[in-house]
């Protein structure tokens, strides 16, 4: 069995562990470095991305998190997941793990608006994702080798580079489990071009 984990410091854990479990796959809670040693995959959840570098700060995530990148093995960040991925992030200096190829910006779709649902056309998905957004980020750019896989209101909101996958939006919050299936999916096919 695939054997999925979810970085268990902050955010919506319990509800990606509900999802992957839903699929058919193993869900592992990741509150330790030494728990990432034995996954074929990895989420990085919503929550909010200052916080939860923080916390991978306190307990030493970082360089840990940066070698399951550099394994090839996929990764998906949720929204301030995304942000935790991103090359660079609008307004700050350093990125945070920095290994997708995008620039991303936080809290993008207004203060009015925090929270709000859309129905996105997916690329690769035959019908419609309801999709919750929270005080979400967008992509501002991609880079060459980066798929873009979803615009809302002129915004990339989901997008694939390599064996990373990153959304704007909280997949985990619906019932529809397409996008983690498509995402447990890529760990035999990380390379390859995409197909849903
Ligand atoms: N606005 C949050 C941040 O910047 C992300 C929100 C979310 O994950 N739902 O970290």
């Amino acid at each position: 069995m695939k054997r999925i984990g979810v970085l268990a410091l902050q955010g919506a854990v319990r509800e990606h562990l509900q999802t992957i479990e839903a699929c058919g796959a193993k869900a592992v809670p990741v509150k330790k470095p030494a728990e990432l040693l034995d996954l074929d995959a990895l989420v990085l959840p919503g929550g909010e991305s200052t916080t939860m570098r923080r916390l991978i700060d306190r307990y030493r995530f970082m360089d840990p998190l940066r070698d399951f990148a550099e394994t090839g093995k996929p990764m998906f960040g949720t929204c301030a997941g995304l942000i935790l991925l991103a090359g660079e992030v609008a307004g700050y200096e350093e990125p945070h793990l920095g290994v997708m190829d995008v620039k991303v910006e936080r809290n993008s779709f207004g203060r009015q608006i925090d929270s709000f649902e859309a129905d996105l056309e997916i690329k690769g998905l035959d019908a419609p994702f309801n999709a919750v957004f929270i005080r979400a980020p967008h992509i501002i750019s991609a880079g060459p080798d980066t798929e873009v896989l979803c615009e809302y209101d002129g915004k990339i909101v989901m997008a694939r580079n390599a064996q990373f996958l990153g959304c704007s939006f909280h997949p985990e919050l619906t019932l529809d489990h397409r996008i983690t299936d498509y995402f447990i999916n890529m760990i035999s096919v990380e390379h390859q071009s995409i197909t849903i």
